[in-house]
């Protein structure tokens, strides 16, 4: 494999609209030592990036849309040859925000939709209204034909609405649905025993494996449930059958269930690179280091490189090089971030055979 930067999520600030419950850097409209940085700092980050590499970038937050120059990021970004996106909550899309999302030529952007009605995704985004934000945000996105794709978070709390989103998102109009099952970090640790149980989880990715396997619309994939991997791979040949997978678009998957600090990475407010969204250790900072020192010199990105590494199951399991667990979990859960995936119940066949 090789371990160049392809996507990178920029939090370009921390500061939020909404206060959702699983948020992964806790934002809320007001943060404090977290400051937003300057537009001078914004490009030199991006000429520093554009120097060694070509990814897409997915400017994100907190909520993008409430830094005013916004568009004048992606602008710079795209104008130096980088394929700019934007993540948004949907809230504050107005016609005015679709023009310049157009203006600013930016490629996909992605919104939430964590319920099939306004109860549960206002419940799980802890603001009235939210819904019809991110369903007006889509009639907008249709009229001015701005390509969007849709992520859901789930929790034991939404999971019984996972196929009705799925048909609803269908509906929609979007290039692809990605569902992820939250990762207990940020405002997420609060909600610990929310998760969805492990015996739970294989069940969601088989019935997830059948829509992929079935839907030649909507591209779909579990975002961030690497042993999504093992499942495709165990079923099609349970099946005997030559399932192919199509490929995707401005998504961080693709090659391997996890890319954390091995193709994709985030970039924090504060200039820290981290592997991923959810997985809060900094492999380096951009205020003192060049991107490019970051991503080939840090013992972090190192260490997640080094699949043989890995402890208990991942590390002896066959699996291992298209799916590595969620590093992010085993750092959350154990602390101990080459620990095992917590959420996967296999047993890798080298453990079987020695019982
Ligand atoms: S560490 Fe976990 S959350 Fe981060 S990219 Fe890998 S699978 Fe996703
Ligand atoms: S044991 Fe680890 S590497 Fe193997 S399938 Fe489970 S999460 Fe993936």
């Amino acid at each position: 494999m090789e371990f160049e930067p392809k996507w990178i999520a920029w939090e370009i600030t921390r500061r939020c609209n909404l206060k959702c419950v699983h948020c992964r850097s806790s934002s809320e409209l007001a943060i404090e030592g977290h400051p937003d940085f300057s537009f001078d700092e914004a490009k030199r980050v991006i000429d520093d990036i554009v120097s060694y590499a070509s990814p897409v970038i997915v400017l994100s937050g907190g909520e993008p849309l409430l830094r005013e120059d916004v568009f004048d990021i992606a602008k710079y970004g795209e104008s130096k040859g980088l394929r700019m996106c934007l993540a948004t909550n949907g809230t504050l899309v107005t016609d005015d925000i679709c023009k310049k999302i157009v203006d600013a030529r930016i490629k996909m952007v992605s919104l939430s939709l964590d319920g099939a009605k306004a109860e549960t995704h206002d419940n799980f985004r802890n603001q009235e209204g939210a819904f019809d934000g991110t369903m007006n945000a889509i009639k907008l996105f249709k009229e001015h034909n701005i390509p969007f794709l849709i992520n859901s978070s789930f929790t034991i709390r939404n999971r019984k609405e996972i196929p009705e989103i799925y048909k609803l998102v269908k509906g929609l109009g979007a290039t692809a649905w990605y569902m992820f099952m939250i990762v207990p970090t940020g405002r997420g640790e609060d909600i610990m025993e929310e998760l969805i149980p492990i015996d739970l989880y294989d069940e969601i990715l088989e019935w997830h494996y059948e829509i992929e396997k079935n839907d030649d619309e909507l591209l779909t994939r579990p975002t961030c449930a690497p042993h999504y991997y093992r499942i495709v791979r165990q079923k099609a040949k349970e099946e005997n059958s030559s399932f192919k997978r199509r490929n995707l678009k401005f998504s961080t998957g693709g090659s391997k269930g996890c890319l954390a600090g091995q193709l994709i990475c985030l970039i924090d407010v504060d200039l820290d690179v981290l592997p991923c969204s959810y997985f809060p250790k900094s492999a380096g900072n951009l205020y003192k280091q060049s991107f490019k020192e970051v991503w080939e010199d840090s013992k972090l990105f190192a260490e997640m490189r080094d699949f043989k590494g890995y402890k208990d199951n991942c590390g002896s399991c066959e699996y291992v090089n298209v799916c590595g667990g969620c590093r992010a979990r085993a750092y959350a859960m154990t602390g101990d971030y080459l620990a095992q995936e917590p959420f996967c119940n296999y047993i890798p066949r080298s453990i079987r055979e020695k019982e």
